[in-house]
């Protein structure tokens, strides 16, 4: 299926606008969009419509930018519940590891279903995604039907004895190349290829060097985790003799084009390495309190001028894929340590929007509602009690709002959700599927579901 663009105009009318633009400008108003772009906004009367526009009365809602998820695993979906109360390497050894092994192309198909469908309902238009080993052309297909904006890689991992997951080395390889030849500029570029070694334990100095070669060959970033966990940290240290950052770094895995999810626990050797280089963070504030991982440095990293964005990661490890959850924590858990005024809702709504479409190279184009960015926006309706009375907007969308408070939802100028319901797909078989294929991952991995 070919997702066309309307046609029409549609204009967004009435709202209260939070455009995250340089000056963080609100102001109530309207937004056009056309041709997939933000075609003009402003104050109520100041923008001009053509004949056939389309007009959505947005009163009493907030209009903001889609919300960009800078880590997400769109694979482990339905592992939502399966792997509870682990920490970082047992998590994944025990539960995560051999559920994917376990995953067919058609139940990897209903895991991204899910999770596309959740993200989308909850005002997230754009992701950066780890897949994992096998089968991942079926994560784009799903992301290319159902609208989402996604940049996405397959896992990497050739270290012998880690997993059933391992390939060989230049297996890996070429079908990560095979994946970026096909999908890297899809869709308008609306689908963008990202090499994805999983983690530096799980991947070989070859392969890893072997990466950067291919992703800088071709444009794409390069996507792993790094730092996350003390057991993990000490577990790196004891294999390279290095701190992690510095061990990426020192195999060619730092710059611009490279995002480390986490980072949670930095030497200084690791903050120089970040800073130095302008490695982008992915910040996961849920997982990294669920699997007792500790707390990022971000305020610190955000003074080092690091480009910083937030992510849900994976369900099994959050267990919710909203951006409203991650937003909230990302403030909440700074205070405590640096202050009231460390994290303010302002800083947390960028990081989400702004910081995380830096984080994807993408922050020219989307995270921000601009003339002339691609139409990525969000209505988030204020009909429940939580949402009143509305004396910060900013405030509202980080600390109060709820993903379920998402009404409309738009990606190059492409309405996915309207009051609050998928356009373009059926969510009743996206669940019915979804609960079908986690009965046959759990019994193939032979892993209890809880349930009888
Ligand atoms: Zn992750």
């Amino acid at each position: 299926m070919i997702l066309q663009s309307d046609p029409r105009p549609v204009l967004l009318h009435g709202g209260t606008v939070v455009t995250v633009d340089g000056d963080d400008r609100v102001f109530v108003g309207d937004v056009l969009l056309h041709h997939g772009r933000i075609a003009a906004l402003g104050p109520a009367g100041s923008v001009q419509l053509t004949p056939g526009t389309r007009v959505l009365d947005v009163t009493d809602s907030i209009v903001c930018p889609g919300f960009v998820q800078s880590h997400v695993h769109l694979c482990q979906v339905l592992f939502r519940g399966i792997a509870e109360d682990l920490a970082l390497l047992p998590w994944l050894r025990q539960r995560i590891w051999p559920l994917e092994a376990a995953l067919s192309a058609a139940t990897l198909r209903a895991s991204a279903r899910l999770g596309i469908a959740e993200l989308l309902l909850g005002g997230t238009t754009s992701i950066l995604d780890m897949g994992t080993v096998h089968d991942h052309h079926v994560v784009f297909e799903a992301a290319s039907t159902m609208g989402i904006r996604m940049t996405s890689g397959k896992a990497m991992m050739d270290r012998v004895g880690q997993s059933s997951l391992d390939e060989p080395t230049a297996a890996s390889l070429s079908s990560s190349n095979h994946l970026a030849d096909a999908w890297h500029g899809a869709a308008d570029d609306r689908l963008r290829y990202a090499y994805a070694p999983r983690f530096i334990l799980s991947c070989s100095d070859e392969l890893l060097r072997q990466t950067v070669v291919e992703a800088r060959a071709r444009g794409c970033l390069m996507h792993t985790h790094a730092s996350e966990n003390p057991g993990e940290v000490d577990a790196v240290r004891a294999a390279t003799g290095r701190d992690n950052v510095v061990a990426l770094e020192e195999r060619g895995i730092a710059g611009k084009d490279v995002v480390l999810a986490h980072c949670v626990h930095l030497s200084e050797d690791e903050r120089a390495s970040l800073k130095r280089h302008r490695t982008r963070v992915a910040h996961c504030p849920s997982t990294n309190l669920k699997l007792a991982s500790g707390i990022a440095p971000i305020p610190g990293l955000l003074a080092d001028g690091v480009v910083v964005g937030v992510g849900a990661d994976g369900a099994p490890c959050n267990n919710r894929l909203s951006a409203f959850t991650e937003m909230r924590l990302a403030a909440l858990l700074q205070k405590p340590a640096h202050g009231a005024e460390a994290m303010p809702a302002r800083t947390a709504l960028r990081l989400m929007t702004m910081g995380s479409a830096a984080v994807l190279g993408r922050d020219g184009d989307t995270g921000s509602l601009e003339p002339g960015k691609r139409a990525d926006v969000v209505v988030v309706g204020r009909e429940r009690p939580h949402l009143r009375p509305l004396a910060d907007p900013v405030a509202t969308l980080v600390h109060a709002a709820e993903a379920a408070d998402v009404t409309h939802v738009f990606v190059d100028g492409r309405q996915l959700v309207r009051d609050r319901r998928l356009v373009h797909d059926d969510l009743g078989s996206i669940l019915a599927d979804a609960e079908i294929a986690v009965g046959e991952v759990a019994a193939r991995a032979a892993i209890a579901r809880g349930l009888p």
